[in-house]
């Protein structure tokens, strides 16, 4: 990205961003988390940035990829226990909508919560949508040339269209962004464009994290200011919207800022590996740090055990009805689901006193 901003201007739009956000949102930030499928994605070009564009070749038998559903289902137990929304339920390209909705349906039943969706073009007609918050397009860049070289199989239009028309069926939308690929500071208007075209509910940024053998696999991440500038203008722009911004363990100490900058969420942690260890710990004070209440924990071994309730959740209980068939098969795999949980619990309190 090349430099144009005036970084002056960037931390006066930060201040004002973050005044508008305590207006319309209140004084909280959340932690969320994407729950993932799998690690398998079928377009034949996959997406140039991507993980699972390295894992491709690898990968004999599609199905082998896939996570099985006790570990899905236990990470939704958990994550409603330490008060981490779901971001959205993702998995690449190749659902068929019947194991979509299986997973939706159990998935929003355990957590008496509806959800996101952020797996391709949907099939509005084939899914549970009363079970459905909001639909994800995964948006990329606004930067239509990057696009169409980085993700030559995700056409624009198509991820528009399908946002257009979960709008009709009166769902939530939103689309996630990447910084980092190229883009130019110029595109913040397209962005500004799009958010107004789509009327979105909530966007989600990521700032690009270099894959190995990727053509990005060297390249240097944007700088902290930078990702303010986009983070701020577009609250500025559209106050009542939802930000999520997504960081890494190499990048903690650019949640304060994302944070003074406009953020409502952040995202993007390998959960079970920093949960109570430092790197835990350091996210919850960089929150606090901005005079934000956290809902949730990064560190509560009690409330992660399911011994302690958890004060501060940003979880509202829901009624979900689910299908018989879904429900016997839920009861099949309870047993399998708590050694899940077990197992991951014990994983992480290994490495709290490794
Ligand atoms: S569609 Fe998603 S999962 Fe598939 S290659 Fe692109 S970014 Fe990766």
């Amino acid at each position: 990205m090349e430099i144009l901003m005036d970084p002056l201007e960037v931390m006066e739009n930060s201040i004002k961003a973050y005044k508008l956000t305590t207006k319309y949102h209140g004084n909280f930030v959340d932690l969320k988390r994407a729950l993932f499928l799998g690690w398998y994605c079928n377009l034949k070009d996959p997406c140039k940035f991507c993980y699972m564009s390295t894992q491709k070749n690898k990968i004999k038998d599609p199905k082998s990829a896939r996570r099985r559903l006790e570990g899905i289902l236990a990470e939704a137990i958990l994550m409603k226990r330490i008060g981490w929304k779901l971001e959205f339920i993702s998995g690449g390209y190749g659902y068929t909508p019947k194991e979509l909705n299986r997973i939706l349906e159990l998935v929003a039943y355990l957590q008496k919560s509806k959800q996101y969706l952020n797996v391709g073009i949907i099939d509005f007609e084939k899914l549970n949508l009363d079970l459905v918050e909001g639909i994800v397009g995964a948006v990329e860049t606004v930067n239509e040339d990057l696009h169409r070289y980085l993700c030559p199989q995700k056409p624009l239009d198509k991820t528009k269209d399908m946002l257009l028309k979960a709008k009709e069926y009166g769902l939530k939308t939103g689309i996630t962004i990447i910084l980092g690929l190229g883009e130019k500071e110029k595109d913040i208007d397209k962005l500004l464009d799009l958010i107004e075209e789509l009327d979105l509910d909530r966007i989600t940024f990521y700032s690009l994290n270099p894959q190995k053998n990727t053509i990005f696999e060297n390249r240097s991440s944007i700088t902290t200011l930078e990702y303010m500038n986009w983070i701020s203008t577009v609250r500025l722009n559209f106050p009542k919207i939802e930000i999520i911004t997504g960081t890494w363990v190499d990048k903690l100490s650019n949640i304060g800022p994302l944070i003074m900058s406009g953020s409502n969420t952040i995202t993007k942690f390998p959960l079970f590996s920093i949960y109570g260890k430092k790197e835990g710990i350091t996210v919850e004070k960089e929150i606090r740090s901005t005079g934000r209440l956290l809902l949730g924990t990064f560190s509560d071994i009690e409330v992660l055990k399911g011994n302690k309730k958890l004060e501060n959740t940003p979880y509202v209980d829901e009624e979900i009805v689910i299908s018989e068939e879904n429900m016997k098969l839920l009861e099949s795999l309870r047993d399998a689901i708590n050694k899940k949980i077990e197992e991951y619990i014990s994983k992480i309190l290994k490495r709290i006193r490794s």
